[in-house]
């Protein structure tokens, strides 16, 4: 049996006809939004896909049928209706019906020269836009628009081998015709599916009754939104050009003149104050009704106005929050719509500075956008260097083959880092997210030369150390020079909306702050504590580097406690200043983790600096150095193994803890510090560590003569610990999953060096992404399943989260949810988007139907 077709293939657009966006288009819907809404739009025929489609496949529909509505000797205009805007679609054809008696009526109605002008433009766009033909037969610059005219038609019939059509019928088909197969060709394909349509998206068309901008008494056409597309404030901005149509008032920059009045010059709320009203009047009507902020495209005919077409306002991320706020606060879409209209990539957008989208871009090389924002300086390639160029208050780029711990004060003076090695969660990435600094590693297209002192493009091109150049660590781009810039947008809107996030999530989200700038950043942004501070990044800061070398190089255990005992204090003071910043949130200080070699040097001047610093013979400092060195550090003497092998570190950190928790706590905080261990796999590591950190926590209640809580917890980052979550339980009351090593461990892959191959892996298919960048569900997640489903065997009330860097991914945060996770822990300038997805992914929940 021959199905029903949902829709009819031609519709009048009236209030009541069948039209919806998945049939005619989304201008097609909106059109009948506007006819609803009483808005004098002119009369406007919609084809549905399925009739667009068989008309790219030459079987037209019933010409007559779509003539009709328009009555005899028809203008008309024809304008593309794909099912979301932004998939695009052909260019609009106008002046469809233009014959010899049309141009006479218009010669009545405009005056010869307009009509004769309109003509030959109908003409040269029907000859070049529908036919194909060549654009440069059609070009006549020396001649009067009438001369031009007679021209233009007589090449025409010399080109296609046929006269002009003068039938409206036969023009209205071919345009059609032209369109419809446009939407088929290959670059319109790839383009829209660029933009997310699937690969079958179907093409509308709507056919309108031109509206005439040219003739007697006010004419024009103009375009006219009511906000600023780039901060969403309210503003009445747009054009209006007088005698003209609707294309030529979009581009005719010259003609425009202002739409509010304006001491500068001639205004359309001068010209026409009553079309000026009911055009503001019109913009409120969309904005309740439509429930968007909308551009509205229009024509003024002898003083009528018309209603052509209206568009959601094209808008930055900055003013895509505050009009999705906006419209919430004049209840005009619930909060909850508001949250979900945000993307929150937008919203990690608008933490940093950005290259600003209309800026031209010169590349010299693209590698991993491993820290967003966009930042620009001098090349240095040195840590000293970039320290010398802070001082100097010259704004610098840190280039290195890759970051070490050794480059944490360069990194804290560059504006940007950029990388040759390194994956997403390579050292750089790490520190540049934490610090929010604008990083892009794996760029391993670009060469350093460091015995010229420049960088080499792919394309050969060299920049010397000094030239200036742009890192963009959102997409990942180096670009030459300094491409204009657009400002963070941290405004009352933004913190509006993650306030209405904040409402309905149901998943805590926290930061990995290491500093007390870090710290500050996290609670600038509303992250609900600390959920992992590297305590190892508080020693490659200011003297303590030096003091930390000593330690090393300390002989036996009592040279070693005389060391550390000065190390105590400074650490004890960091761990006050996280507690003051953080003012009773939860900080969870994860112990000493990497292994010790990493804070010694490696080349020779280093080797001579540090044997000079310690008194002791080169040939010493090397000896010490190499026989520190493992085959694998990252599977080596690292993490709790460090802990267990050299136990004054972890005492020594756990007096600071303590120390500062009770100062803290004689003031009022009340802080209960959480200490984590890492890189477990055992639980005797556990019970040995925690052994000796309740010593410490005795000795320290003792002398300190006051009583606090503390809570020990262990960081879930080896498959073993997960596997072994139930023992582990015993002796932790919280278990956080460090995703970084946890990937790096159950893939075999080294996360430093993955970087190398991981592009061909995923070009090939062999990952879906890469798994340091977005969270494996199927195998690391498993671990995770299995690690949370024992940990909470072994204690039921244990407190569960994420810290390696998915944290902040929407996938991610899915994962924990669902797994009925406590919070998860990312970078503090990925917080704001992970409140945003989990408040969304909260609310995608809530409308699900129930089982
Ligand atoms: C992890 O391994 O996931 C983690 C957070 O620790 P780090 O990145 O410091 O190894
Ligand atoms: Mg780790």
């Amino acid at each position: 049996m021959q199905q029903v077709a949902r829709f009819q293939s031609i519709t009048l657009i009236t209030p009541t006809a069948a039209i919806a966006a998945d049939a005619h288009g989304g201008r097609a819907k909106c059109l009948q939004r506007l006819v609803r809404l009483d808005l004098p739009v002119p009369k406007t025929i919609a084809l549905s896909f399925d009739a667009v489609s068989q008309i790219a496949k030459g079987q037209m529909p019933d010409m007559a049928g779509i003539l009709a509505p328009f009555g005899y000797d028809p203008l008309l205009s024809i304008r593309p209706s794909s099912q979301d805007p932004d998939w695009g679609g052909p260019g609009a054809i106008l002046n469809i019906g233009m014959n010899p008696s049309q141009h006479r009526r218009l010669c009545d109605r405009m005056g010869e020269p307009a009509a004769t002008r309109l003509y030959l433009r109908f003409v040269q766009s029907y000859a070049v836009h529908v036919h194909r033909l060549d654009p440069e037969a059609f070009d006549f610059p020396d001649c009067t628009d009438s001369e031009a005219l007679k021209r233009s038609l007589e090449a025409y019939e010399f080109e296609a081998d046929e006269a002009f059509p003068d039938d409206p019928a036969v023009q209205l088909a071919e345009a059609l015709r032209s369109m419809a197969r446009a939407w088929d060709g290959t670059s319109a394909r790839l383009l829209r599916e660029a933009k997310g349509a699937p690969a079958d998206a179907g093409l509308g068309l709507v056919v309108q009754a031109m509206a005439m901008g040219l003739g007697d008494g006010e004419c024009g056409a103009g375009v006219i939104q009511y906000v600023n597309s780039n901060t969403g404030m309210p503003q009445v901005t747009g054009r209006y050009v007088a005698q003209s149509l609707r294309r030529q008032a979009l581009i005719d920059a010259d003609n425009a003149i202002y739409l509010t009045r304006d001491k500068r010059g001639p205004s359309l709320e001068d010209r026409s104050p009553a079309v000026f009203e009911q055009l503001i009047a019109i913009g409120d009507i969309c904005r309740r009704t439509l429930r968007e902020e909308m551009a509205v495209e229009f024509t003024i005919e002898s003083g009528t106005l018309w209603i052509l077409d209206a568009v959601r306002v094209p808008r930055a991320s900055q003013a895509a929050v505050r009009i999705a706020v906006a419209l919430a606060c004049d209840e005009i879409i619930p909060r909850e719509e508001a949250v979900m209209r945000i993307q929150p990539t937008a919203l990690t957008e608008l933490l940093h500075r950005q290259v600003d989208p209309r800026a031209q871009r010169d590349i010299i090389v693209k590698g991993i956008a491993a820290s967003p924002g966009a930042a620009t300086g001098r090349i240095v390639f040195t840590s000293n260097d970039a320290q010398a160029s802070a001082a100097r208050g010259e704004g610098c780029i840190l280039v290195r083959r890759e970051t070490t711990p050794e480059d944490i004060r360069g990194m804290h003076a560059a504006h940007a880092v950029l990388t040759m090695r390194g994956g997403i969660t390579s050292h750089a990435a790490v520190i540049g997210r934490g610090l929010g600094l604008p990083c892009v590693v794996g760029a391993s297209a670009l060469i350093i030369d460091r015995k010229e002192g420049c960088i080499v493009a792919a394309d050969g091109r060299k920049f010397a150390e000094g030239e200036i150049i742009t890192v963009d660590g959102t997409t990942g781009e180096v670009l030459v020079g300094a491409p204009v810039m657009v400002e963070a947008a941290l405004d009352d809107a933004f913190q509006t909306l993650l306030q209405w996030a904040d409402d309905v999530r149901d998943i805590g989200v926290r930061a990995n702050a290491d500093t007390p700038d870090d710290a500050q950043t996290a609670r600038n942004f509303a992250a609900e504590g600390i959920g992992l501070c590297r305590t190892e990044h508080m020693f490659f800061s200011g003297d303590r580097l030096g003091v930390m070398r000593e330690m090393i190089f300390a002989d036996n255990a009592d040279d070693r406690r005389a060391v550390l005992d000065r190390l105590m204090p400074m650490q004890r003071a960091d761990f006050a200043a996280l507690f003051e910043i953080m003012a009773g949130l939860p900080v969870c200080i994860r112990l000493f983790d990497p292994p010790l070699h990493e804070f010694l040097p490696s080349d020779k001047a280093g080797l001579r600096d540090l044997s000079e610093q310690l008194a002791l013979p080169v040939a010493k400092v090397t000896e010490r150095v190499a026989a520190l060195a493992e085959y694998n550090p990252m599977l080596g003497m690292r993490g709790v193994r460090l802990g267990i092998a050299i136990p004054e570190i972890y005492e020594m950190q756990a007096r600071a803890i303590f120390e500062a928790t009770v100062d803290a706590n004689k003031n009022g905080a009340g802080v209960v510090p959480e200490i984590m261990i890492p890189v477990v796999s055992a639980m005797r590591e556990v019970e040995l560590v925690k052994s000796r950190i309740d010593a410490v926590a005795a000795s320290v209640r003792t002398c300190r003569k006051y009583d606090f809580e503390y809570r020990l917890g262990v960081m879930v980052e080896t498959p073993r610990a997960a596997l072994r979550a139930e023992d582990i339980a015993q002796h932790a009351e919280f278990l956080s999953f460090g995703t970084n090593d946890l990937t790096q461990m159950t893939y075999g892959l080294s996360r430093d060096d993955a970087g190398r191959f991981m592009s061909a892996y995923v070009q090939q298919g062999v990952y879906a992404e890469d798994p340091f960048h977005s969270l494996d569900i199927e195998g690391v997640g498993e671990l995770l399943s299995i690690g949370a489903e024992r940990g909470r065997k072994g204690r039921s009330n244990i407190t569960l989260s994420l810290c390696g860097e998915h944290g902040g991914t929407r996938s991610a945060i899915d994962f924990c949810r669902k797994q009925g996770f406590d919070y998860v822990s990312c970078s503090p300038f990925r917080v704001p988007g992970a409140r945003l997805s989990a408040a969304q992914l909260t609310l995608i929940d809530k409308m699900k139907p129930a089982i």
